[in-house]
């Protein structure tokens, strides 16, 4: 369980520094944060939650988060981190979805907080910042009088460690159930890919909340021991500048945080200390991983995967970074990756199965696949039909064994009868150096059923219409039928805390344009 695997670390490495918050500036020993979260479970069981009891969070990266998820683990109680970033509307889902029995909020969530307290009486909030509120109590006074003893709890591998909320671009938003025995194999998994050991100094910038940065970055290094640097939310020199400060090996960032940093005047010198960089959740444009290996000379590794596998499924490696560049590697180890054909009236057949260099829709299973959707039975079986996740993605095996990710079948875009895969028409955009950022979908189009439109962020000001049409058209860069038809210029891509595009919110917008 997280549970033996978090008690075992602290028993080998009880003196080594094990967090680090640059929001408090607290330094904690493995000891020290055993302690805090001991005083943490036991204030939780004071408050009545008890084994199988839901408890939240509504933080951004910080220790309070860390230490309650481990708190959780101690006495059987189940996590739900909830995103930071979410409208009080989708908070109230989401809370009365899950009914916890406590919420951890702060100060820059409190606004969103405030507003749904009321409908939802019976659960205690717990602020971890000094507030004035009425409706909430404070976890320090909550935890500081409370021992350090560990509690006692039976616990099974198979039990549920924490329910997190999917996304929910398309539709509601899911409860995804992972299990210790899940978790402790994705950890396993990602510490030796990352090559970690308790040598090791990690950064969390990406949000915690999310499982890329909380299973395959923090998970890990908790494991082995590493030293975990906290920092409350990703800002690009502040990163740098903490990277070098802190002497750091290794961390998670999404494509677009590392688009961001290498946005920033610096030097090769600044991430001497980095051995190995992650990334992951959203596809990068091969532009951009090339960019990335001239500029910062660091070992990165792509994860291609999705919160319902907890979620790394496979990896593109150091060495392959620029062979590749754009893959999303191959199956990690322990995991059957397909691609099948995708089936109009209901859920894929696995045995359905493509031919190399044909598109279809992802599938896959591994150790660390959810038990299912919490509350949604349906919704389980069919993503889980036939013992396969079905992702929702599409994609292709190259002849060498590579996955190349095209679409969101949901995104896929229809013109003519063609389908056109918005990375394909992103990448080549992201080629054009006057790009900072780049969206394509399809809008209405009463000849041809739809449309590419591109949403692009200039890098440079010249950049216009006229001049990425010839860059799409010219050194057959991009099939005729594939180029956009109109662009617009944006400041900013709508995207979630952990750097997925919102392409609904592109829809949104065009369609309220055309009206
Ligand atoms: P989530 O469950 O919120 O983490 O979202 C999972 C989805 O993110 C996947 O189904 C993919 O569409 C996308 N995704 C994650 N990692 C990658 C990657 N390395 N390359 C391309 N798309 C990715
Ligand atoms: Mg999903």
């Amino acid at each position: 369980t997280l549970k033996s695997m978090f008690e075992q670390t602290v028993g080998k490495y009880a003196n080594k520094e094990a967090l680090v918050d640059t929001r408090l500036g607290t330094r904690w020993t493995y000891k020290q944060w055993d302690d805090e979260v001991n005083r943490t479970a036991n204030a939780l069981r004071a408050s009545g939650v008890e084994k199988g009891d839901l408890v939240s969070t509504v933080l951004f990266n910080t220790a309070e988060f860390a230490t309650t998820l481990f708190a959780c683990t101690k006495i059987g109680a189940v996590f739900n981190p909830i995103n930071f970033r979410l409208m009080a509307k989708e908070l109230e889902f989401i809370l009365k979805d899950a009914d916890p029995k406590v919420v951890l909020f702060e100060k820059a969530t409190a606004s969103q907080v405030e507003l749904v307290v009321n409908k939802l009486p019976d659960i205690e909030f717990w602020s971890i910042d000094e507030q004035d509120l009425t409706y909430a109590l404070n976890y320090y006074d909550k935890v500081s009088g409370k021992g350090t003893t560990r509690p006692q709890c039976e616990l099974d591998e198979n039990d549920p460690y924490a329910i997190m909320y999917t996304s929910g671009t398309t539709g509601l938003p899911k409860g995804v159930i992972h299990s210790h025995r899940n978790m402790v194999d994705q950890a396993l998994l990602m510490t030796a890919c990352l090559h970690l050991s308790d040598k090791d100094r990690g950064l969390t910038v990406a949000p915690i909340f999310h499982c890329a940065e909380l299973h395959c970055a923090f998970f890990p290094r908790v494991m082995t021991g590493a030293s975990n640097i906290i920092m409350h939310h990703f800002d690009a020199p502040a990163v740098i500048e903490t990277v070098k400060q802190e002497q750091i090996t290794s961390f998670f960032a999404a494509p677009t945080m590392w688009n961001m940093m290498i946005q920033e005047e610096f030097s090769k010198e600044d991430f001497e200390s980095l051995q190995r960089g992650l990334y992951g959740g959203a596809p990068m444009a091969p532009a951009l991983t090339t960019r990335l290996h001239e500029v910062l000379g660091v070992q990165l590794i792509q994860a291609y995967g999705m919160t319902e596998m907890g979620p790394a499924i496979t990896g593109l490696m150091e060495e392959e970074q620029i062979s590749k560049a754009g893959s999303a590697g191959r199956p990690l180890l322990n995991h059957e990756v397909r691609v099948v054909q995708t089936n109009e009236h209901g859920p894929a057949e696995p045995e359905a199965i493509c031919k190399p260099g044909e598109l279809g829709e992802i599938i896959v299973r591994g150790p660390s696949m959810m038990l299912g959707y919490y509350n949604r039975p349906e919704a389980t079986e069919e993503a889980l039909y036939k013992g396969w996740y079905h992702s929702g993605d599409i994609g292709s095996y190259d002849e060498d064994g590579y996955l190349w990710v095209s679409d969101r079948v949901k995104d896929m875009i229809i013109s003519g009868g063609e389908n056109i895969y918005s990375r394909e028409v992103e990448d080549v955009l992201f080629d054009h150096p006057g790009v900072l950022d780049a969206a394509v979908i399809g809008e209405p189009d009463e000849m041809w059923g739809e449309r590419v439109v591109a949403f692009i962020v200039k890098k440079d000001t010249q950049l216009n219409e006229k001049v990425l049409d010839e860059f799409c058209t010219s050194g057959s860069r991009l099939a005729r039928y594939k180029r956009p038809r109109r662009y617009e210029f944006v400041d900013e891509l709508p995207r979630n805390a952990s750097g997925k595009l919102q392409k609904f919110k592109l829809r949104e917008r065009t369609k309220a344009l055309s009206e």
